[in-house]
């Protein structure tokens, strides 16, 4: 896709994410920080692959001036997600919508800060939008942040579910905390997320009913 770029004179954008951060020992993380990844953990295709992509994008970038666009996309969550996509957000709503057990993973102390898909969008129509030389990487996330126990009891009372919580292990190299510092998005896409999270869960909860999950 680079080299078409190349050839094309197309501008291109990497969506990179915040698990370029890894698990992360600055908090909350603006996009100077390096990131804490272990490169040979079960999450490391994932982490180094999206760290590779920025390089390889830097490196075009630096070598053929082609256009390019980095945005380091924190969760995102919201309507038309699969209901078995397996990430926190659509399960719970899912489970909790069937009166099944919610998982958590963990003690639930672990924290992500969750953004709801049209904050998300409007942040990477502007980041395309955006003079040429501004060429990122930015972090395109909601700084609201919120342990899993939270989201899980959110969700319940949200959905007047009668599900209850249990705890299941952790995932080998799971974060323990994310929460993107927005400071850049603001200078210079004026760029901030407006939906907070119980009003997008209110969303996708309203969504999964829809479609009957
Ligand atoms: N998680 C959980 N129960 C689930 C799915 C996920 O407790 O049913 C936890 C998971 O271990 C992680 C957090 O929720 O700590 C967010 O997981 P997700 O896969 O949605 O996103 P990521 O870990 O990539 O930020």
């Amino acid at each position: 896709m680079l080299g078409l770029a190349k050839q094309t004179g197309a501008k291109i954008l990497q969506a990179s994410t915040s698990e370029v951060y890894g698990d992360p020992v600055v908090h909350p993380q603006p996009e100077s920080y390096w990131g804490n990844v272990n490169p040979i953990g079960e999450r490391s295709c994932y982490d180094e692959g999206k760290r590779c992509a920025e390089t390889l994008f830097m490196d075009y970038h630096r070598k053929h001036g082609i256009r390019i666009k980095i945005v380091r996309i924190f969760n995102t969550y919201g309507p038309n997600m699969l209901a078995h996509d397996g990430r926190v957000v659509s399960n719970f709503v899912v489970q909790a919508l069937n009166n099944k057990d919610i998982t958590i993973y963990g003690d639930g102390m672990q924290t992500r800060s969750f953004q709801y898909i049209d904050d998300f969008i409007e942040g990477m129509v502007r980041m395309m939008d955006s003079r040429d030389d501004f060429i990122g990487p930015v972090n395109i996330g909601n700084p609201g942040e919120f342990t899993i126990l939270e989201l899980a009891e959110k969700v319940i009372k949200l959905t007047n579910s009668k599900s209850k919580i249990i705890f299941q292990p952790l995932p080998f190299d799971d974060p323990k905390q994310r929460k993107p510092d927005i400071t850049l998005a603001k200078k210079e896409l004026g760029w901030a997320p407006c939906i907070p999270l119980d009003e997008g869960l209110k969303r996708i909860i309203s969504y999964f009913k829809s479609v009957d999950v």
